[in-house]
This record gives structure tokens, sequence and C-alpha cells, in this order.
């Protein structure tokens, strides 16, 4: 049974936020670990370059990992965080099962997400009706005609978003992968779902006129956000005033102590940018979780 109120949270249960929760939790400071083990990068891969374990698959090292990080005391929770936002003293961390929890402290370890369709047109029809962010672009399309495509978290929520805008909102899934909460409110909402499906084709010249699905079917929309896997780095960090780096704008810049310029949240692994690397990522992960857990004790 896990609790309303943590003194630290960790974004992302990759080898970052495992190795994160390790030492908060043996630092004896309460822990919550969110996110999906099995949306890891490492997941599927097989490593052969991880000091002391010369052949693993990483499925096997985050299967270890949460074990060891449950023994040492942190708790999990297999949901994505989809809003977030600083409070007096606390954070405010909302799930996409609409619960929302409070913490003293935040450790980002949200990993990269890789989130093209890799479509012919999306490049060139990107900011001409082709979005990788709801937050961002929503407001552009009131009394407009739009599509979502993905299936977890970030699609889903975004489509809620896009209803208080948008005239018509679609979403393209090839399935919905979401709390069984948020799965319920989008078919009872005004979306239109279209499950089981996927886009074949961007139409539009200079701009977005529409999607072709793979079932030969057409949706007249001026939008389209891809929004593939869970709320991104990007939307999460900026909402808590979090900086990117200012050449890609991709990745959470991080002093030492792996602290952002945001007092409190800390940031680990492939989302502080390159070299993806699990011995990376476990040790910005050490690092992260030994100072968020310094800095909620503060609070006692
Ligand atoms: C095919 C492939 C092969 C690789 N092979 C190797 C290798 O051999 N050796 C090596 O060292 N590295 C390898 N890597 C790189 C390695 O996988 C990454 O460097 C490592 O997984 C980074 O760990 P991380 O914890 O930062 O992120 P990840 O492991 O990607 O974990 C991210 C976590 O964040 C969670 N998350 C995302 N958004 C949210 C949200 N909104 N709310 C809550 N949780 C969220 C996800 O569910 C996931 O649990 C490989 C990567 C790939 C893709």
């Amino acid at each position: 049974m896990t609790k309303a109120e943590y003194e630290v949270v960790i974004l992302g249960a990759g080898p970052a936020g495992l190795q994160a929760a390790i030492h908060v939790a043996r630092a004896k400071v309460s822990v919550l670990v969110l996110g999906r083990e099995y949306k890891s990068s490492i997941a599927r891969a097989h490593v052969e370059n991880y000091c002391c374990l010369a052949s693993v698959t990483g499925e096997e090292l985050l299967k270890e990992g949460r074990i060891q990080a449950e023994k040492s005391g942190a708790d999990f929770l297999t949901e994505d965080v989809i809003e977030t936002s600083p409070e007096e003293r606390w954070f405010a961390i909302r799930l996409e099962s609409g619960r929302e929890l409070k913490t003293r402290s935040l450790v980002l370890a949200m990993g990269v997400s890789r989130n093209r369709l890799g479509l012919p047109n999306e490049k060139e029809l990107l900011g001409r009706g082709v979005s990788y962010c709801v937050d961002c672009d929503a407001g552009f399309y009131r009394g407009e005609r739009v599509a979502v495509v993905g299936g977890e978290s970030a699609a889903v929520s975004g489509a809620m978003t896009l209803l208080f805008y948008a005239d018509e909102v679609h979403l393209v899934s090839e399935q919905v992968m979401v709390t069984e909460t948020l799965a319920s409110q989008v078919r009872q909402s005004a979306i239109t779902l279209h499950e089981g499906r996927r886009v074949k084709e961007i139409l539009g010249q200079n701009q977005v006129e529409g999607l072709m699905l793979d079932d030969g079917s057409r949706l007249d929309v001026a939008g389209v956000f891809i929004e593939l896997g869970a709320k991104g780095a990007i939307e999460l960090a900026s909402a808590l005033g979090v900086a990117l780096d200012s050449e890609t704008m991709k990745f959470i810049v991080t002093d030492k102590k792996q602290a952002t310029n945001a007092p409190g949240v800390y940031a680990a692994g492939d989302i502080c940018g390159p070299p993806w690397q699990v011995a990376k990522a476990v040790g910005e992960g050490c690092v992260a979780g030994l100072e968020a857990a310094k800095w909620a004790k503060k609070f006692r």
C-alpha cells in the first residue's frame, strides 16, 4: 500500500531511478518509484559492458534492481506522472490514474523518449500541423479538428487536454496502455478513439490536411500531435522550472551533485544527455539519490 506523501519521489524505474531508490531508502528516507520497468531502454537489450556482470539481460538487471530497492524499503507504483508542480515546501504530482501525491524532493530519471513515427512527411510538416507537445501547442488549434497518435499516458492525457481547445479530437492508438481509470475517462469523453489503428501517412504539402490510417480511412485534421510513450522530460521538467541544455533543449542540466537549477529537484541517467549507458545512469542515480535524501531530511 503506497502513501500520499513521500520524502522523495523518483520518476523512472530504469537503472538510474532504481539506483537512486536504493540509496534514498538506505538513508532511511521514505521513497516512491514511479514508472514502468518494461519501458526502460534497457528492458530488451543484452548488456556486455557493465562492470562486474560480463553478460546479463536488461530484464534481469531491472528485476534484480527492483528487488534490491524493495528490500531496502522503496515503494513502487507502475504509473506514469502526467503533471508536476512546485508548491511551498512541497512538490505536487498527478498520476495517470488521477491520484495526487506530495513530496519534498524529486529525482527525474525518465530516460529519453524516442517519439518519432518515422513517416515521410513528419519532419517537413513539423510546426505546420505536426507537433510533439500538446502542452506547448494546443492553443494553436482552437476550434480545429486534431488527432493525437499514441496509446500511453502522454497521448491519452494529451487528448483529454485538447478537448478544452479543439472542436474534434481523434486518438489513434495501436493499443491503449494506461490505467483503467484514465482509459475509462477517455471512453466516456468526446474523443473519437481509433484503437488498433496505425497512421500510414500524414497528408498535406505545406500544412497538415489529414491522416491516412492503415485500414484505408482518412481523418481530416489540421493538427497531429505525436505523443508516443510517457509524458516527456521537457513538459514535466519545464513545469518545475528546470533548465534544459541550451544547445538541444532536450536534456536536463545538472551540477556534479545531480542537482538541477530548481531547489530539491535532481536528475540522473539518459535524461541528462549522452553517453547513453547503464553505468552512467547508475552512477548518476547513486549521487542523485544521496543528495535528494539529504535535501528531504532538512524538513524533518
Ligand atoms: C537497444 C538498446 C540497447 C542498449 N544497450 C546498452 C548496453 O549494452 N549497455 C549499456 O550500458 N547501455 C545500453 N543501452 C542504453 C541504456 O538502456 C540506457 O542508458 C539506460 O537504460 C538509461 O537508464 P535511465 O534509467 O536513465 O532510463 P531508462 O532505462 O530508459 O528508464 C526510463 C524510465 O522512466 C520511466 N518514465 C518515463 N516517463 C515517465 C513518466 N512521465 N512518469 C513516470 N515514469 C516515467 C519509464 O517507464 C522507465 O521506467 C541500450 C539502449 C537501447 C535502446
